[in-house]
């Protein structure tokens, strides 16, 4: 980030001190919570299951709406987002990974990278499937007029209140518990998988995400848009997904074992051999 940024970042965490002076009331609760579900929705079903992994296909004015609603989370634009995170799968808590525990320590993986500075430009190489929309690259250029406008809306909802609980307190809750995918879902859990990096699953990280605590899980298969495999891993994105596809908003919804783990079979195989589902390597 640039510095401007992690002055912005780190004052946004401040203005969650404003919750001593403007108390909580009900309504005013229910507004975090469901200003907090809306953006955790659109980084674990755009951001993550859709622009990095391509676990589903939809319209691009769909596209559109991931990509904006995406971006009021204050987490960047989907370019930034999605070129780091496919990193982050390449090079799986290996000197490479941006934001491993294992390699540089817990607050490097969970904030650290994030604002020290030097992942602010990331080669866009990674990405060029979405970078040849430029309203995806408008909207990475341009990643503060989304948040903004979300604060504007909050403010417009329910005033000064509105804008410390329904924004300030909401974003920051949002982004340090997606931070905590990065860094205690790479620490602490359960491993299913004998996956090459130190994911994790985890059950109160997967509720308080949506899905996401099943992170071992979406290691060992990341293409597919369902995390949670058993019937007790509850996994509200890929429900809601599954209900997107049904009407028809969304298609082609990835199930487990159609590609993921197809590929890491055949990334085992010799090269130039034919792979499983027929496609040469
Ligand atoms: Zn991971
Ligand atoms: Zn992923």
């Amino acid at each position: 980030m640039s510095a401007l940024s992690t002055v912005l970042t780190l004052v946004m965490h401040a203005t969650v001190l404003l919750v001593f002076w403007v108390p909580w009331t009900w309504q005013l609760l229910a507004l975090a919570a469901g200003s907090y579900l809306l953006r955790m929705w659109a980084i674990t079903a755009g951001y993550h299951r859709y622009f990095s992994h391509r676990a589903f296909k939809t319209s691009r004015a769909f596209q559109l709406v991931l990509g904006v609603l995406g971006t009021t989370a204050m987490q960047n634009g989907p370019l930034w987002w999605s070129s780091w995170h496919r990193r982050h799968h390449r090079y799986s808590d290996t000197a490479r990974d941006a934001h491993s525990p294992v390699q540089r320590g817990f607050w490097h993986a969970h904030i650290g990278w994030f604002l020290d500075g030097s992942h602010d430009h990331p080669s866009l190489a990674n990405v060029r499937d979405l970078a040849r929309y430029p309203e995806l690259r408008f909207l990475d250029r341009h990643k503060w007029l989304p948040l903004i406008a979300y604060a504007g809306a909050m403010y417009w909802l329910a005033g000064f209140p509105g804008l410390v609980w329904g924004f300030f307190v909401s974003t920051i809750a949002c982004l340090q518990v997606t931070m905590c995918i990065n860094s205690l879902a790479h620490v602490w859990g359960s491993r299913r998988f004998d996956t090459p990096d130190d994911s994790r699953n985890n059950a109160l990280l997967a509720l308080l995400t949506l899905g996401e605590g099943w992170h071992n899980n979406h290691h060992h298969d990341m293409n597919s848009a369902r995390q949670g495999l058993r019937w007790w891993e509850l996994d509200v994105t890929y429900a809601s997904l599954w209900l997107l596809e049904k009407l028809g908003v969304i298609w082609e919804l990835r199930r487990p074992s159609e590609r993921g783990p197809l590929r890491r079979r055949a990334a085992r195989l010799p090269e130039g051999a034919p792979a499983p589902d027929g496609t040469s390597l």
